[in-house]
């Protein structure tokens, strides 16, 4: 990293207002509607179908799935059959169908119904990942927890934030370098900044906000 470009809390205080500013200016994300709501089983639910899965597929997705069914017991109550006929095209939708019934069954009969609000019961569910539970624990009950996609795992390498491999030690990692109080929104913040201006493949850096003090770590490309 070029020396001056340190992340210190005064940095991070600045990347997270132009971050904040870039989202607001930006389109929704693909959880928007849900994330709206907070409500922890949607937030569950669209999680899952959102993996290897368009943004857009994922939110007509989840809208068809939750006009349908919304709560534990009523989706649960779904042949698997009906649930991946609802949340086609999403990707491996047979697969998720099954998983969604089963985990809605499992919180219906052994959580009377509410979504478990730790990490350990919810990474016991078939389907659900890391990324997952620390959306839900984030998002759906505002217990801190950085939930690391691609996005984030992308561009927090970019910006040397983290020097990582994987989304695990980049969790790791980011735990170390931001303060509790951006964990849950650091996702949201770097999601809609790749997909308007970070981009995986092609970075629009020449007019990127934090381009000033970003040491493009790795980026061969860019416009
Ligand atoms: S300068 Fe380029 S690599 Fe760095 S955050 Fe902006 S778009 Fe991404």
């Amino acid at each position: 990293m070029p020396a001056g470009t340190a992340w210190d809390a005064r940095r991070i205080a600045w990347l997270v207002r132009r971050l904040g500013a870039a989202r607001a200016a930006a389109r929704p994300t693909t959880l928007s509607e849900v994330e709206r709501r907070r409500d922890p089983f949607r937030l569950l639910v669209a999680c899952i179908i959102s993996l290897r899965t368009k943004d857009e597929v994922t939110a007509e997705a989840s809208a068809r799935l939750f006009a349908r069914a919304d709560t534990p017991s009523g989706v649960a109550a779904l042949p698997p059959k009906t649930i991946a006929r609802l949340i086609y095209p999403a990707g491996f939708y047979n697969t998720k169908a099954r998983q969604i019934r089963a985990i809605a069954g499992r919180i219906a009969r052994a959580h009377g119904g509410r979504v478990p609000a730790t990490r350990a019961e919810l990474l016991d569910f078939a389907g659900v990942g890391r990324k997952t539970a620390n959306l839900v624990l984030g998002l759906g009950f505002a217990i801190p927890a950085i939930c690391v996609d691609t996005h984030v795992h992308r561009i927090s390498n970019r910006l040397g934030l983290v020097r990582t491999r994987t989304p695990e030690e980049t969790e790791a990692a980011l735990e170390r370098a931001l303060p509790r109080r951006y964990w849950i929104d650091i996702n949201d913040l770097l999601v809609t900044f790749g997909q308007n201006v970070c981009h995986p493949t092609s970075p629009r850096c020449s007019t990127c906000p934090l381009a000033e003090r970003c040491p493009r770590v790795g980026v061969t490309r860019s416009r």
